[in-house]
């Protein structure tokens, strides 16, 4: 091929893949995972993102360069001034207020034409597009490039098929959103019940209408759906899926036990680790198996400081002990240094920041999770063997935690009902004022912490179901697992000029 580099030149012989993700860390985190696994499996991807965001991942875009992968990081200019947002606002937590999410969310449409573009100028001509179920433009852009288009779904696929099941049923029809009163979800294997405001979306707000039909048409047009799941963890859930939106599902999950795991590279999922991982890993050596519990809440959600004030109380009272992330120092910056001074190091380390979580639930220190119920976090959980106390606050969170709690067993509840609604960090403490009698309290902190770590029998039995579902997992993921399985089938489907799939010869 005349004008192109060697390398150029084998990348034509490979399937070539286009990854587009939605710019928020619970998306892109597994999505930069399946890059790294569709390169493993011998395929090119194209995988687009934007400054802001590549400068986040720069040590893993530099170990996949060094180590001569097949991943193009494509870096495109991210139109934040004609989308109305200011200037390097390219990614959901860098939004500053609730009126620029929507904008957020068809913000990446105005980068279609870029993309096309680039894909037109490089070669190979892309095989097959995966792009996030929110990135609903590219329908548009896949048919232009007359490429097939598969979506990548971020949640669960209890929590997908439930939400559907609610939706096609009407189950909520006629019920205020503010009821409080559970329904149950008919037709499953389990009872599960839940309340209409925890399976309300923001989609659902007023204004939101066309956006939600582009998101849902372009769910319905996709050929089919790649899943952050395994088949073991929720065969039920998957089969029902399966045959409710008849096409082609994929669990290739889950995502964060890809085969290439050093801690340095894992350490650097999402962006930059605000803790030393060596200080880390020596303060986790000098504790016993099992007995630490790590408390984090995810990437988006904001604690209030009356809240983080419970969590620190609670988690001091329940004498376990934990790593706490702090994303929210500037509401409590003088508060935690008292709080740290009285519970001393030796009990508690706080990371004010970012934590490299994946290198923390994988260590034997650590024994429960307090989370929010992100399914990455879940699922990251679920791949070490790690149990749960679980507090979720808005989303796919609440019917998660019904999925860790009633249908896997393997987590305590905290108790939470109160729907948080996805605050920016500058509008917490007007919210802090609205909080009630329904909030989490130190109490109950301790009691569902206690429960978790010490929980006697029942505590042992939620262990043993953790660990056989990590052993699940890691099977799922091995060579000739189901994950595995899959995702070379998935290859093998989309790849329209086939060659090298196997990864481990
Ligand atoms: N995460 C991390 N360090 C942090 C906070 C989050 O590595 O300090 C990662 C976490 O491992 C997970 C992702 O960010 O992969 C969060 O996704 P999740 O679905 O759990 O929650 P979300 O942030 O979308 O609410």
């Amino acid at each position: 091929m005349e004008g192109e580099s060697h390398g150029e030149v084998e990348a034509a012989a490979k399937p070539h893949f286009v990854v587009i993700p939605f710019m928020e860390q619970g998306h892109m985190i597994p999505m930069v995972d399946m890059a790294r696994l569709l390169a493993q499996r011998g395929a090119l991807v194209s995988f687009i993102t934007t400054p802001v965001n590549a400068a986040r991942i720069r040590p893993i875009i530099d170990h996949s360069l060094k180590s001569g992968s097949t991943i193009r990081f494509v870096e495109l200019r991210f139109p934040a001034a004609e989308a109305g947002l200011p200037e390097g606002c390219e990614n959901f937590d860098l939004i500053k207020s609730d009126e620029l999410i929507k904008p957020f969310i068809e913000s990446a449409s105005l980068m279609a034409d870029q993309i096309e573009l680039h894909l037109r100028q490089r070669t190979p001509a892309p095989d097959c597009m995966i792009s996030d179920s929110l990135q609903y433009w590219t329908a548009e852009l896949s048919q232009r490039l007359g490429i097939p288009r598969v979506i990548f779904h971020g949640p669960s696929c209890f929590y997908l098929f439930c939400a559907l099941k609610i939706k096609r049923e009407k189950i909520f029809d006629g019920i205020a959103v503010d009821d409080s009163k559970r329904f149950p979800i008919p037709d499953l294997p389990q009872t599960i019940e839940i309340m209409k405001g925890h399976v309300r979306r923001m989609a659902d707000s007023p204004g939101w209408e066309k956006l939600r039909d582009q998101v849902n048409l372009a769910e319905e047009t996709a050929a089919g759906v790649v899943l952050n799941t395994y088949e073991e963890l929720e065969p039920w859930y998957i089969e029902a899926y399966r045959k409710a939106i008849g096409k082609d599902v994929w669990p290739i999950g889950p995502l964060s036990l890809y085969k290439e795991a050093d801690v340095g590279s894992r350490a650097a999922r999402g962006r930059a680790s605000s803790i030393d991982t060596e200080i880390l890993l020596r303060w986790l050596a000098t504790k016993k198996q099992s007995s630490v519990i790590y408390v984090s809440f995810g990437s988006i959600c904001r604690n209030s400081r009356r809240h983080l004030i419970e969590i620190g109380r609670g988690l001091k009272a329940s004498n376990v002990a934990f790593i706490w992330v702090v994303k929210e120092v500037e509401v409590l910056e003088e508060w935690l240094k008292g709080f740290e001074q009285r519970s001393t190091e030796e009990k508690g380390l706080v990371i004010r920041g970012w934590a490299p979580q994946t290198v923390i639930l994988s260590h034997p220190a650590v024994g429960g999770f307090v989370t929010h119920c992100g399914w990455n976090s879940v699922l990251e959980a679920i791949s070490v063997g790690v149990p749960m106390v679980t507090w979720p606050r808005f989303g796919d969170q609440f019917l998660n935690e019904r999925l860790v709690v009633d249908v896997l067993r393997i987590g305590v509840s905290v108790g939470a009902t109160k729907v948080q609604k996805f605050v920016p960090l500058e509008k917490r403490e007007e919210e802090e004022e609205e909080e009630d009698e329904a909030a989490v309290k130190r109490d109950d902190v301790a009691r569902a912490v206690v429960s978790l770590m010490e929980g006697g029998e029942e505590g042992e039995e939620r262990r043993v179901r953790a660990r056989d579902l990590r052993e699940k997992a890691v099977r799922a993921m091995a060579e000739g697992g189901s994950s595995s399985e899959n995702l070379k089938n998935f290859v093998i489907k989309y790849a329209s000029h086939l060659r090298v799939i196997d990864p481990y010869v």
